[in-house]
């Protein structure tokens, strides 16, 4: 799938299964679709679902594949670099409910996680509000704890799939410094979903905003205990930053092998594009990028596996990742010319899809604070860090 023969990215376990999901199901095609008509991707979710192509992590009680990070994140490579960003994404929704999957209750886990792994249901995560996006610690929606039940106050905001989930895992404070996470059915009295207008790219995911007034969840739908919601969305985080730089990376790397081959045969000035080094240069220099920031990515995620701590990393190789990814897109769109601008070729769409890639699961600056508080443990560093 990966063309180039110089790549260091190997060939993952799932390369033969996914060449021929894409395929049959026609999930470059669809891409293109979903960007133009946005609408969440049912009937390819649950052909992945029974393809068992959602949750290439997730252990195999639940219908996952259970394989190695390494080897998921090369799976996931491999499904960008054929269909973009949408599909490796929509793999990765039971990493995002990591927290349910390992701290869930088992009734939990079996109502609401193994339907996620087989495609029979989508769950949201709701930890964004409108005074706390980055600064997730300044969250203010409430859940009032009142006997069996949990009383829930507040709204979220910016949630993909906000009027699409079935469910959604919602972190909301519990204390005045203690934050828990909660299982909540998206249908419930008190509950109102309503959808922003369509984003940049990644329009499918349907982003929205989620009001709470008055919901009652009961107590056993609580993840984990009390207040240390925060505890655990820490290792999730770490996980889905590098399984992410591992997606944009594949999304970059294939617009890179189209310019590199587009270059090579259109002419200018009676010579190849190829040939002039204002094009030939950068193009080498995104080669470097693309495959540098790879190798950090899979000696990230070696060390997580060997039980490491290695959370700045995981924030550095995403803010590097989304970085070499646009460049390497951008540079596509330009040397190809007008038609790069075009929707008739993929370039202008990877663009916009990998850009959320700066923004959500942690800003770009916000990666660099991370880093930047291994750097300095123990006191203020760059933008306050
Ligand atoms: C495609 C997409 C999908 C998303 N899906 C979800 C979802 O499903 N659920 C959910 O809860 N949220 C979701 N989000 C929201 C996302 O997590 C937040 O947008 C993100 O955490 C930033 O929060 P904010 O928008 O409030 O920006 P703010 O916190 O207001 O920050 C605005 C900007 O300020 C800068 N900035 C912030 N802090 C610092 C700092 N310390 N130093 C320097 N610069 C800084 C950054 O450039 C940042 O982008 C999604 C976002 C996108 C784009």
């Amino acid at each position: 799938m990966n063309t180039h023969p110089d790549s260091p990215v190997p060939a993952g376990s799932l390369v033969g299964e996914i060449a021929a999901a894409v395929s049959e199901l026609r999930l470059a095609s669809r891409a293109v679709e979903l960007d133009r008509t946005p609408a969440f991707p049912w009937a390819e979710f649950r052909a992945l679902g029974e393809r068992r192509l959602l949750g290439l992590r997730s252990p195999a009680r639940f219908g996952g594949r259970g394989l190695p990070l390494r080897d998921v994140a090369a799976n996931l490579h491999a499904l960008a670099y054929a269909s973009g960003t949408t599909f490796a994404k929509l793999s990765l929704q039971p990493e995002f409910c990591s927290v349910l999957a390992e701290h869930g209750s088992d009734a939990l886990r079996e109502q609401y996680y193994r339907p996620l792994v087989e495609g029979r249901m989508l769950l949201g995560n709701h930890v964004t509000e409108p005074g706390a996006g980055s600064d997730a610690g300044a969250l203010a929606l409430r859940a009032t704890r009142s006997g069996e039940e949990y009383l829930l106050e507040g709204t979220k905001s910016e949630a993909a799939f906000a009027a699409d989930a079935d469910a959604a895992i919602v972190y909301a404070k519990t204390g005045e410094r203690s934050v828990s996470a909660f299982l909540v059915p998206q249908r419930l009295p008190g509950l109102e979903r309503s959808a922003e207008p369509p984003d940049l790219g990644e329009r499918w995911m349907r982003r929205g905003v989620v009001r709470y007034s008055g919901v009652r969840v009961p107590a056993e739908n609580r993840i984990g205990p009390e207040g240390q919601a925060f505890d655990l969305l820490k290792e999730e985080l770490t996980r889905e930053r590098l399984l992410l730089s591992a997606i944009y990376l594949g999304v970059g790397r294939s617009s890179f092998d189209e310019t590199v081959e587009y270059v090579g045969s259109r002419e200018a000035f009676g010579r190849p594009l190829r040939s002039h080094q204002a094009v030939g240069f950068p193009l080498a220099e995104d080669w470097a990028h693309l495959d540098a920031t790879w190798l950090y990515v899979e000696r990230a995620l070696g060390r997580l596996e060997a039980g490491e701590d290695v959370a700045a990393e995981a924030a550095l190789a995403k803010r590097m990742a989304t970085d070499v990814a646009l460049r390497t897109i951008d540079h596509a769109i330009q040397f190809h010319g007008g038609r790069g601008y075009s929707s008739a070729l993929p370039h202008e769409r990877r663009w916009r899809d990998v850009r959320s890639g700066a923004i959500a699961h942690g800003p770009s600056e916000v990666m660099l604070r991370v880093a930047a508080g291994r750097l300095w443990p123990r006191g203020p560093g760059p933008s306050g860090a």
